[in-house]
């Protein structure tokens, strides 16, 4: 396996205990811990260059602006955009989602027009599309997952028809781990003039992202599932994408001139960030950019692939628990979420938080695909660079624990 054991000396927070024991973090889907490497480039900002960005005629401005539009450039080229001005700040993936349902969405669909999804979204790629129904009239369709709970795309010909404006998909399921087919949806999208809207929030982190390559309209994620603090995250559009869509937020920042009646915009990305902008989170990702690109993504990639084949061979371990996501561990993300006998998932966690292992439970922002796999609730382990087996080793004597407390044979 990819040992990258010796990267946990950067990150102070697995260090600590919890309850007791050495801290086992195994949330890393829901948020990731900050090396110090972000840390201090976010308080080497605060304690050097804090100021507002853009217009100021004094050093600290220019410094800061500098800075913020210097994170702007790492991002961009950490997913291959073709310009930095492909790069939109936003507070997270959700803000960018609703960036396009309603920037783009609002001014280019109308009643009839139908958005296709898959079950498997999180709730961010699914309710700004319902809001947009709701004052649009368009019509939601989505795809299923076959039996290894990858996307079954066996129905998309007959899905697909000129009626078809929007695809919008996850790269990477949080839930199951599964990869969106995005490069055949992109494709067939193409075939009937629909765009492509992917929501990258789980992918971005874990493997090479190269938006060129990929050629969709859209793609969205956020800071902090990859290192970097909250209250950040990108969108990536194609140019004439943005510039094609509308501001959803107006005030200072992204106007070019304000009249009493009327305004002009300020040109992309400007138009869209309003408002004095998150620059120190700005620059805590683009410190992150710098980690994983040090670390590269493909060593990125192959250790979660190795941690996750680990993981899924010692979860067979445990009797009566039932793994909900793709089998093979190269066709698939490190988010495994898992039942255990009729235990519930909460009872799960907090078994294994009193031995400090930190795992989510419940229904993961993502209730439809719940409904659809016909569980209330799941536990979920996720892992990121910084996970060993020795984690792994640490769950799976938790499960067996939690096995005996609710009275089943080890
Ligand atoms: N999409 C996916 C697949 C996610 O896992 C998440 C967060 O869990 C989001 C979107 C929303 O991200 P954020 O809460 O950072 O906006």
């Amino acid at each position: 396996m990819t040992d990258l054991s010796h990267l946990r000396d950067d990150f102070p927070i697995l260090h600590r205990e919890v309850n007791g024991w050495p801290l086992v973090y195994l949330d890393s889907a829901a948020t990731t811990q900050k090396p110090v490497q972000v840390l201090d480039a976010v308080d080497a900002f605060y304690r050097t260059k804090n100021a507002n960005v853009h217009r100021g005629a004094h050093t600290l401005s220019a410094e800061a602006t500098a800075a913020y539009e210097g994170a702007r450039a790492k991002v961009a080229a950490f997913v291959n955009a073709g310009s930095p001005n492909e790069i939109v700040f936003s507070r997270g993936a959700t803000t960018a989602l609703n960036h396009i349902a309603y920037g783009w969405g609002l001014n280019h669909l109308s009643a009839g027009d139908r958005v296709v999804l898959t079950v498997m979204e999180h709730h961010a790629n699914v309710v700004p599309w319902q809001l947009l129904a709701r004052y649009t009239g368009i019509e939601l369709v989505y795809l299923t997952l076959d039996d290894d709970y990858e996307v079954d795309l066996t129905g998309l010909d007959d899905l697909l028809d000129e009626r078809v404006k929007v695809v919008a998909i996850s790269a990477m399921s949080n839930v199951t781990g599964t990869l969106g087919p995005v490069r055949p949806l992109v494709e067939a999208a193409r075939s009937v003039g629909a765009l492509v809207v992917v929501d990258a929030a789980q992918l971005v982190p874990h493997s090479p992202t190269d938006v060129q390559d990929l050629d969709a309209d859209f793609l969205v994620f956020s800071g902090h599932k990859m290192l970097a603090p909250t209250g950040i995250g990108a969108l990536w559009g194609k140019s004439e994408r943005l510039e094609e869509m509308e501001p959803t937020e107006g005030g200072g920042e992204m106007i070019a001139d304000v009249g009493l009646y009327e305004s002009r915009w300020a040109p992309v990305p400007q138009k869209f960030e309003a408002g004095t902008p998150p620059v120190a989170q700005a620059v805590g990702l683009g410190a992150a950019v710098d980690y994983l690109t040090a670390i590269g993504m493909e060593t990125v990639r192959a250790h979660e692939h190795a941690i996750t084949g680990y993981t899924l061979k010692r979860l067979a371990e445990v009797p009566d628990l039932k793994v909900y996501g793709p089998s093979d561990p190269t066709r698939r993300g490190g988010a495994v979420s898992f039942t255990l006998a009729d235990i519930h998932a909460h009872d799960i966690a907090t078994i294994l938080d009193q031995r400090g292992i930190e795992v989510r439970a419940g229904h993961h922002c993502a209730k439809p695909l719940m409904r659809y796999l016909a569980v209330p609730a799941t536990a979920r382990a996720s892992f990121y660079l910084y996970n060993t087996t020795d984690d792994v080793d640490r769950l799976v004597d938790g499960l067996f624990e939690a096995r005996s407390v609710f009275g089943f044979d080890a």
